[in-house]
């Protein structure tokens, strides 16, 4: 075998895990969009189907064959062929640790899990999802035994989502925005309400629809390869840069978190689609952390859809839409989507409290991991915390323990990259302001200027390379989280006239 028809198996085979991978994604959106409920079973038995046929393809003699040529002859390829390589074998590494039986029954607990989770919720009743959690949490701790036995296993955990990413890194970054992020939330307290009442103004679901149509549009999301569905949870699913998935919620009384989800989820989305195209259907196609893709849909949630300037550019849609909310200026709309309080959902909080839901959750998977925390006790552990963290009473599961799908999936460690991605966006936004106008731009309605930027230092590379290289390219310095605070600082500083 020559090199290049080495690389061209490898085309061949990494063809062959995309289309897997695309039947088992488009299951998997279905039952979290449309299926009836009897479609779980069934489901469950396809996905442990095809998930053997995606582990038997990337395990099986001909690829290690093919993997250990690759890896012997590693000199010979350019810097794509390579990172290809480099990212299979990690992924095989832990493939091969974990017996097939062993990953075919977990993708069927997983696929289950999510129903259940999903009844659970809406029951909040988390005595249903308890004995799931209990054998997630087991499975988990036993792959990252198997698959780096060396390592502590949460340390592993969050590797996973986060290349290089670990709990001494985690502890002082968290560490870092406590101590700025908790007196500045006293500093807000202190200062007072901002009115935020007529954000519940009836706004009719039909309106938010249209609503949320105009916003795909303003930031540019080329609508022949992006949908947007109707969930309870929303997420952004990406089978590759030709077809992506966003989905949202309506509330009639809160238009809000249907708009900022909407913008959300297009940052997420706007990535996926724009890895260089001769990426597709290789390992390099797509993001390549949930560290890097919240940093991409948390920019265009907070930085650039919180800014005055947004704001001002929706408000005639806006008041076109729901004529109420003409009685209220865009600057007073721009301080009530700012409005910091602490509250009980995560995906509802602001940007200032927003890390410390996502501490009490970090706090919550290193009791799990470790072994210290029963899941009996997992609901009362999370009350504390939120009790600590955020000065709340959690009335029930559904807006406790219950309401993020991430467990329900096996997504442990996932949550740090939520707070790890805000700070990457407010380096970003100090980075990109040296080459344009941020604010101009987004005034003018040219978020495409944003787009090309982000493009060109970020979204092109696909996977290229490590997340935190990436990140260091496209900043022009090492990763410090005193950008993010520093913003904090100065949006808040602004909203509430500290
Ligand atoms: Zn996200």
């Amino acid at each position: 075998m020559t090199t290049k028809e080495a690389i061209e198996k490898l085309n061949e085979l990494e063809l062959k895990n995309f289309a897997l991978g695309h039947a088992m994604g488009i299951m998997s959106y279905d039952d979290e969009t449309v299926a009836p409920k009897n479609s779980r079973m069934p489901r469950g038995k396809t996905m442990g189907v095809l998930s053997e046929m995606s582990y038997r393809l990337t395990t099986g003699d001909e690829a290690v064959g093919l993997l250990e040529y690759l890896k012997e002859h590693i000199d010979e390829l350019g810097p794509e062929d390579r990172r290809r390589v480099e990212l299979w074998d990690k992924s095989f590494r832990e493939l091969k640790a974990i017996p097939v039986e062993e990953y075919v029954a977990y993708s069927e607990l997983t696929s289950t899990a999510g129903s259940v989770w999903r009844e659970a919720k809406s029951r909040s009743d988390y005595r249903l999802f308890e004995p799931y959690l209990r054998r997630i949490i087991d499975a988990q701790r036993r792959f990252a035994a198997l698959a780096a036995p060396d390592t502590d296993p949460y340390d592993y955990m969050l590797d996973k989502y986060e290349e290089g990413l670990d709990r001494k890194r985690c502890d002082a970054f968290f560490a870092a925005l406590r101590s700025r992020i908790v007196p500045l939330l006293e500093r807000v307290k202190a200062a007072g309400p901002v009115d935020t009442s007529f954000l519940s103004v009836p706004f009719p679901v039909s309106a938010q629809r249209e609503l949320a149509d105009k916003l795909m549009d303003i930031i540019c999301l080329d609508r022949d390869s992006c949908i947007i569905g109707e969930v309870e949870h929303p997420f952004t699913t990406a089978f590759s840069g030709y077809d992506v998935r966003i989905t949202t919620h309506y509330y009639e009384r809160d238009f809000i978190s249907s708009m900022y989800s909407v913008v959300h989820e297009g940052g997420h989305a706007l990535y996926d689609m724009h890895s260089d195209r001769r990426y597709a259907f290789t390992g390099l196609d797509g993001g390549v952390s949930m560290g890097v893709h919240e940093s991409q849909s948390r920019f265009y949630e907070n930085i650039i859809g919180r800014s005055r300037e947004f704001v001002g550019l929706v408000y005639p849609e806006l008041i076109r839409l729901c004529p109420k909310l003409a009685a209220h200026s865009p600057e007073d709309v721009w301080r009530a989507v700012n409005a910091a309080r602490p509250g009980l959902i995560r995906t509802e909080a602001d940007e200032l409290t927003y890390p410390l839901h996502i501490m009490v959750r970090y706090e919550m998977e290193k009791a799990m991991i470790d072994g210290g925390a029963d899941t009996a006790d997992l609901p009362e552990m999370w009350r504390e915390l939120y009790r600590e963290y955020l000065g709340v009473e959690v009335p029930d599961d559904a807006s406790g323990i219950l309401q993020d799908t991430h467990w329900s999936g096996g997504a442990i460690g996932y949550f740090p990259s939520y707070a790890l991605g805000s700070a990457y966006g407010a380096q970003l936004l100090h980075r990109m302001s040296g080459d344009i106008d941020v604010p101009g731009a987004v005034r003018s309605g040219e978020i495409g200027k944003i787009n090309g930027w982000l493009e060109d230092k970020i979204w092109k590379y696909g996977c290229l390379f490590r997340p935190s290289e990436l990140m260091e390219r496209a900043f022009g310095e090492p990763f410090d989280p005193k950008y993010y605070t520093d913003y904090l600082e100065r949006k808040y500083t602004e909203v509430y006239g500290l």
